[in-house]
This record gives C-alpha cells, sequence and structure tokens, in this order.
C-alpha cells in the first residue's frame, strides 16, 4: 500500500513536466563545438556537478564568455534543444540519464578586484559566493553575512534568492544581467517584489543569469566574528562534510521548519540503499555512496507519505529537479 502511493506520488510529479524534445542528431553538437568559448563534452559523468553527487550521465557545455552564450541560446532555441544551468549543483537533482543539455558557466574573474572595498561590486555569475564571505570578512561588510556558509554560485545564490536566518541575498542585489534565450542581454533593475523565500520573481523561462550589480550597508567591524560564529554553528546543525543537497523541502510555514517535522515522525536516520535522511538535520538527505535518482524518488515518497499520513500536509521539494 506504502509503495503503490508513493509511486502514484511521483506518477503525479512527472505528469505535471512532460518531456518534449525534437532534437535533431548530431549537427547541433558539431555547431555547438564551433562557437568560441564553448566546450562541449558528450554523454559524460555528471556526477561530480552536484554536491549530492548522485549517479548521473548526459551532456554537458562550459561556457566562457558572455558572448559564447548569447550565440549558444538562440541555437538551442531553434532547435527546441532542453537545457538547465548548473551552478555549483548545491540544490540541484540530475536524473540517471540527463535528457537535457547541462550548461556550465566559468566566465573569467580578476580576483584582485576583491582586494579593496567598493560600494557596488560588479560580479559574475559564476563566481562562487565563498569569495564574497571572504571580501566581507576581510572588510567587514555589513549585510553580506546572511549568505554565510552558503555552498553556491552568484547565479544559483540569485536565482533561488538563498538565504540563512540572518537574511537574503536578494536584499543585496541592485542590478541583474541575463542573456535571454534569444541571445538579447537584459537588465533586470530590482526592487521590493523581485524575490520571494527561496526564489525570485524575474528570471523567465530560458533566460541565464550572467552578472549582478551588489550593494552593501556600509562597514560594521562586528561583521567578522558574526561570519565566524554562524559558520561555526551550521557545522554543529548540519551534515556539511556529507554528500548533500541542502535542505530537500521548503518548510511548510515560516515557523515550522520541515526538518522539525520529519524529525518528530521519528524519521531521521531512515535510509534506502545509500541513501539516508540525516541523523544530524531531518530535512537533509546523505549520499554515503552510489545512491541513485530512484532511491531518492522512494526516500521523497516515503517523507511525504507520512506528512500526508499523519499531518495532512505534502511538502513541496526546495531542491530543483529537471521538468519540475
Ligand atoms: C551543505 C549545503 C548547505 C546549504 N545551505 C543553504 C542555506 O543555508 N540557505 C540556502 O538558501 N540554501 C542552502 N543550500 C542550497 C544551495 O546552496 C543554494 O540553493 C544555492 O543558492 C545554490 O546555488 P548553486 O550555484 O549551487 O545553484 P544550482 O544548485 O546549480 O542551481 C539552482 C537553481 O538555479 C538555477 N541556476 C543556477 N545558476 C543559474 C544562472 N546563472 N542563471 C539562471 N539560473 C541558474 C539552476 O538551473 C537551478 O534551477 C545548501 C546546500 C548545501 C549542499
Amino acid at each position: 500500500m506504502i509503495g503503490q502511493d508513493v509511486k502514484n506520488y511521483f506518477c503525479m510529479l512527472w505528469k505535471k513536466c512532460p518531456v518534449s524534445d525534437s532534437f535533431s542528431g548530431m549537427e547541433i553538437f558539431n555547431q555547438i563545438k564551433q562557437i568560441d568559448g564553448c566546450e562541449y563534452f558528450e554523454n559524460i559523468d555528471l556526477t561530480r556537478y552536484t554536491t549530492f553527487k548522485l549517479t548521473s550521465v548526459g551532456n554537458l557545455v562550459e561556457v566562457k564568455t558572455v558572448e559564447a552564450l548569447q550565440k549558444l541560446l538562440p541555437l538551442l532555441t531553434e532547435r527546441q534543444k532542453k537545457y538547465l544551468v548548473v551552478g555549483w549543483g548545491a540544490n540541484q537533482i540530475l536524473p540517471a540519464q540527463c535528457e537535457e543539455l547541462l550548461i556550465h558557466l566559468d566566465f573569467n574573474f580578476d580576483s584582485t578586484y576583491l582586494e579593496s572595498q567598493r560600494d557596488e561590486y560588479i560580479l559574475p555569475s559564476s563566481l562562487g559566493i565563498n569569495h564574497l564571505t571572504s571580501h566581507a570578512v576581510k572588510f567587514g561588510l555589513k549585510g553580506w553575512e546572511v549568505f554565510t556558509g552558503i555552498p553556491a554560485s552568484l547565479g544559483g545564490a540569485i536565482y533561488m534568492n538563498a538565504g540563512t536566518n540572518l537574511g537574503e541575498i536578494g536584499k543585496l542585489i541592485k542590478k541583474v544581467q541575463l542573456v535571454t534565450p534569444k541571445g538579447e542581454l537584459r537588465e533586470e533593475i530590482i526592487h521590493k517584489e523581485s524575490f520571494a523565500y527561496r526564489k525570485n520573481l524575474f528570471v523567465r523561462p530560458g533566460e541565464v543569469i550572467v552578472g549582478a550589480t551588489m550593494i552593501h550597508s556600509g562597514v560594521d567591524e562586528s561583521i567578522p566574528q558574526k561570519i565566524k560564529d554562524y559558520l561555526e554553528y551550521r557545522k554543529k546543525t548540519q551534515p556539511l562534510a556529507t554528500k548533500n543537497c541542502g535542505c530537500v523541502f521548503k518548510n511548510p510555514l515560516k515557523d515550522l521548519p520541515a526538518g522539525k517535522l520529519i524529525d518528530l515522525l521519528q524519521l531521521k536516520g531512515v535510509g534506502i540503499g545509500d541513501l539516508r535522511i540525516s541523523p544530524k538535520h531531518g530535512n537533509f538527505m546523505e549520499n554515503s555512496g552510489k545512491a541513485s535518482w530512484d532511491q531518492f524518488e522512494s526516500l521523497v515518497g516515503l517523507i511525504n507519505f507520512e506528512m500526508d499520513h499523519f499531518y495532512g500536509i505534502e511538502f513541496e521539494l526546495e531542491v530543483k529537479i529537471p521538468y519540475h
């Protein structure tokens, strides 16, 4: 009975996400290879492109410049080839066989730019936000403590409006540059309604964030210590040394953490194969070796079945899966 319900839950998920792909063989890939600044890899192991490291295979293009992306996206759009951007892959799950073309950005960044303090920072989306945290520690930038310890590229953090209980990154973003599926550059001026809890409200389908202008609220000498303390707190409360994807589910309400509910159902430590619910934090899943997409599906289904049965709640996934 439980097995059937779990299956139904996932059938329902997939029905929401029809796959259509009129990809026409090798020709498009040959065209991608000819774009200066694009490096194409076929049928490779994608496992290392996500922090969860579920086994996955597929095609990937590494994009080195904005101009290259401006040529790539129209090509894919014309051919109706589905694509997916992966930053640090800290909030993504890839299926065993990834049907979409993965786009990984690796823009050049001169690290000396962060050697001095500025009022505004113009940054590429592929930059790891750990560099920004180090910069905030060095100069005591007020506001930048909110993303302490979050593994992310700047683009992924903006897309997800990443945050901690100290705040969200959206408050620090002034402008965002994007490339549209037609290859045009678009600038979004950020305002109060640009972000919501763990999501942005301005990236249109198929658009890719390529850069952003970031601000801060001045200098505060207590910031370096605040960041160090928060990193310590994270180490104690989250299984940071394991292969995971951060919080799997969104909190159903602001003051009702998903992890707490999973804990109350005594599901911590429950696992399937190489995958288990973290004994340290109920909203984290840990991959101890070669966990698979199927095992992830089963564990999510099991949790949601129990949640529905005992509390009448169904969790929404925070982690991104293709077509969802
Ligand atoms: C140990 C751990 C702890 C975590 N703790 C937190 C936390 O405290 N708070 C929090 O908010 N999150 C947390 N996360 C989740 C994750 O770090 C964030 O969601 C982060 O913002 C993901 O950034 P990324 O670069 O890895 O994006 P990815 O996971 O690669 O992508 C996430 C989404 O953004 C899209 N995307 C990525 N880059 C771009 C781009 N350039 N243009 C358009 N779309 C793009 C992707 O297509 C995908 O839909 C944690 C994850 C881990 C593994």
